[in-house]
């Protein structure tokens, strides 16, 4: 029997937390878990899930001018923003109801309140006053939107929390950053009918993406009526005399607008929990600090999840709570790999991506062979939508090995978690030259790319 009250307490609820805790306490661990919010997380309450009901809806934005070539009448067609997001909350409160009956059914028990450290193995439960003692404490407090607070006026703006409860859908949207979020929320006001303009700070959209994703969806937000603009940021938010905000941009340009949108980043949620007062150490971001085995520098203290900071997607989240759980529980060491994990933006039309860049490979591989198509897809031959796609694979030269792929284009995510099993497998490049191809699909080019790409400036010098 233990001495303490719990053999494992996780602080936070969401898709790392509620995985380890449903592990271990079927493994037999006697679990606590705290929640200040609501069960699920972020993903789940207002992230990944509600993000893609929103993606969905204003996918139907474009899909009805589209469906004119196809023979379609779309005339008088409107749209209910309240409905959406009734129907969204509905079916956000039913896997809100699962989460919570698959940790009861596991035999966990659920606190809702905030919890705080109070030494390694005592959490103090805000709600109840009280506290509990674990012998192993997790921490999967995710992270949260940040915002620039050294911008006079950015409370006059909101983050992706609150975007998914707005009253009214606004008439002009000013979205910051040019990270996948901000992109995502771009396309979604867009294609609900929104004007938008995107705002980022650096020279290229999706930095940590291959540069030709970068370079096609800024062309693709262009062409749409986004309007993006680059190596700029917010000086400064005010009120306008009616219901608006005029944002004042560094390169001197205001923009009159009715939402401000902050995308420019997340933070670890670590901030008065009490970690470093019980000798957890954190990372100048404040994430915490861990090893392989997702150990912070206090033996029996744990962090899985975005309050780690390593790849911040739920998959990733639910794979380190498992291996957590596993190790710990199960007497099954696990450790989670890093390697080749697959990335979407759902932007439209949206990218997915897994492996390495162009330019991450060039920096790692003597030589690298890069084989890229970039087509109008056959569905807009009669859209008249001039929408294109863009695919490429970034293979080793010596090898063959295939390093990555990148695809802009419809379907690119549902495409890029098949082609994951092949890049992560190590497949060559003859390998997909040997599968034939599925016609008529945007995907058969995946096997049918045969000239390697040689730029313009090479081709010129031979
Ligand atoms: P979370 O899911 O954030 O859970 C942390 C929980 O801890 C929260 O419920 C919080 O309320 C609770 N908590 C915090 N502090 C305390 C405390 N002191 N006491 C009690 N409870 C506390 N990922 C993808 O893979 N695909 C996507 O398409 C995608 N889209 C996203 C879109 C948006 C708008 C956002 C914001 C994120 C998106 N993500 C996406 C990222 C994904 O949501 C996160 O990576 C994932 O939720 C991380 O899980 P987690 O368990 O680490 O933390």
């Amino acid at each position: 029997m233990t001495k303490y009250d719990y053999d494992l307490f996780t602080i936070g609820a969401g898709s790392g937390g509620v995985r380890a805790s449903r592990l271990a306490a079927s493994y037999g661990a006697k679990v606590g878990v705290a929640e200040e919010y609501r069960v699920g997380g972020t993903c789940v309450i207002r992230g990944c899930v509600p993000k893609k009901f929103l993606v969905y809806a204003s996918e139907y934005g474009h899909g009805y001018h589209h469906a004119r070539g196809y023979g379609w009448s779309a005339d008088n067609v409107s749209f209910d923003w309240k409905a959406l997001i009734e129907n969204k909350d509905n079916e956000i409160d039913r896997l809100n109801g699962i989460y919570i009956r698959n940790l009861k059914n596991a035999g966990a028990d659920i606190f809702q309140t905030r919890a705080t450290l109070k030494d390694p193995h005592t959490v103090h439960l805000e709600a109840e006053d009280r506290d509990v003692t674990a012998e192993r404490i997790l921490i999967a407090t995710g992270g949260a939107p940040w915002t620039d607070e050294t911008v006079p006026g950015h409370d006059l703006g909101v983050t992706s929390n609150e975007a998914f409860h707005l009253d009214s859908l606004p008439g002009h949207v000013v979205v910051a950053g040019g990270g996948y979020i901000a992109i995502e929320f771009a396309c979604i006001f867009k294609g609900l009918g929104c004007d938008v303009c995107l705002v980022y700070r650096g020279e290229d959209i999706l930095r940590h993406f291959d540069a030709d994703i970068s370079v096609q969806l800024h062309a693709e937000l262009q062409r749409q009526g986004i309007r993006v603009v680059t190596q700029n940021i917010f000086e400064k938010i005010e009120k306008t005399d009616g219901e608006k905000k005029r944002v004042h941009l560094s390169g001197g340009d205001t923009i009159e607008t009715n939402l401000v949108f902050w995308a420019v980043g997340r933070k670890p949620t670590t901030r008065g929990l009490g970690l470093e007062e019980a000798g957890v150490e954190l990372d100048k971001n404040g994430a915490v600090k861990v090893n392989e085995n997702s150990q912070s520098s206090v033996d029996n203290i744990f962090a899985v999840g975005d309050v780690t900071d390593r790849v911040n997607l739920t998959p990733v989240a639910i794979r380190e709570g498992a291996a957590f759980a596993e190790t710990y529980y199960n007497d099954n060491p696990t450790q989670t790999d890093y390697r080749f994990i697959p990335k979407a933006v759902f932007s439209q039309p949206p990218v997915g991506t897994v492996g390495y860049s162009e330019q991450d490979a060039r920096h790692e591989f003597d030589n690298v062979d890069i084989y890229k198509t970039n087509f109008r897809a056959m569905k807009h031959m009669l859209t008249g939508s001039e929408e294109r796609v863009m695919m490429k694979l970034v293979v080793d030269g010596d090898t063959d090995r295939v390093l990555g792929c990148h695809i802009v284009g419809e379907d690119a995510p549902e495409m890029i978690q098949c082609i994951a099993i092949a890049v992560k497998a190590g497949l060559k490049k003859k390998d997909f030259d040997d599968t034939v191809a599925l016609h008529p699909t945007i995907a058969e080019e995946l096997v049918t790319m045969r000239e390697k790409f040689v730029p313009s400036d090479e081709k010129l010098s031979r």
